[in-house]
């Protein structure tokens, strides 16, 4: 059924509508709901939303989950983060005047809500929104292939979700290689990409070995991380000497007791060679 159409007298008299000719932009508009047609119509205002409320809800329509400690770099691109970063200094701003920090006198708190923004984003919580390192695989399928375990020690800076607090240690990451490996700086390079989130230390320790699996195709993984929280030192509980072990044993490291046992005589050999 053909439908009555008007044209548009800006384009209709010289320059007739050809609907072939056009091509929808492609790109989603949002209004904040509660406020949107109010504000088209009150004051006249019509505010652009941020851009962090499009990305969020796009990850909420999409049903991608964007928890602390989520990766979410497919939805984030590089000229994003600069203006994420833009907004997120404006609302740093807001949180210090709220919290009577004197912004515009204090010589020492006058950058700190960009310094702030920029830490998260490019510091602290990179590891959400960049994408995965990349680890070129080496072939270990010739005859006289490492058959052994490696174990690797990777230092870790990383933030609990509870408190913004740091979190540091190290994790010994143990593997039976399958019929690749990876760079040995790899590991440490896929360790710290998913411990620079906001994470718990048990979630972290279970994404590295999902990772690490991932990268190098072996199901015989054990992931073991000590580390100290400041959210227990400096804080609450002010406990200066706590000390927090989470282990993650996957296949043999899990099965055979013999894997597992040389896995945990390695670690206490490397604390034996360089103590942390
Ligand atoms: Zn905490």
């Amino acid at each position: 059924m053909k439908s009555e159409f008007t044209p548009d007298p800006t384009i209709s008299s010289d320059r007739p509508f050809v609907e072939e000719k056009y091509e929808p932009l492609g790109k989603e508009v949002y209004v904040k709901k509660e406020t949107g047609l109010d504000a088209m119509a009150g004051d006249g205002g019509y505010r652009e939303g941020y851009l962090g409320d499009a990305i969020r809800f796009k990850m909420k329509r999409e049903g991608k989950r964007f928890w602390a400690g989520d990766n979410i770099s497919e939805y984030v691109s590089d000229a994003d983060k600069e203006q994420l970063i833009n907004d997120a200094a404006e609302a740093f701003e807001t949180v210090l005047d709220r919290l009577l920090i004197d912004r515009e006198n204090d010589p020492n708190s006058k950058g700190t809500a960009r310094r702030l923004a920029k830490m998260y984003f490019n510091e602290i919580m990179a590891g959400r929104y960049e994408s995965a390192p990349d680890a070129t695989a080496f072939p270990n399928d010739s005859t006289d292939r490492y058959e052994g375990m490696l174990v690797v020690r990777s230092e870790l800076r990383s933030m609990c979700s509870h408190h913004h607090q740091p979190v540091s240690g190290v994790a010994y990451i143990g593997i039976i290689a399958a019929n690749k490996l990876i760079g040995l700086s790899k590991y440490t390079r896929i360790a710290q990409w998913c411990a620079r989130r906001g994470t718990l230390q048990e979630e972290l320790c279970n994404d590295i070995a999902r990772e690490i699996m991932k990268s190098t195709g072996s199901e015989n993984i054990g992931v073991y991380i000590q580390a100290t929280h400041g959210c227990c030192e400096n804080r609450g509980i002010m406990a200066h000497s706590s000390l927090t072990q989470t282990t993650v044993l996957k296949g043999a490291f899990k099965d055979d007791q013999g894997t597992k046992k040389e896995f945990f005589d390695n670690i206490k050999m490397q604390q034996e060679f360089s103590p942390r």
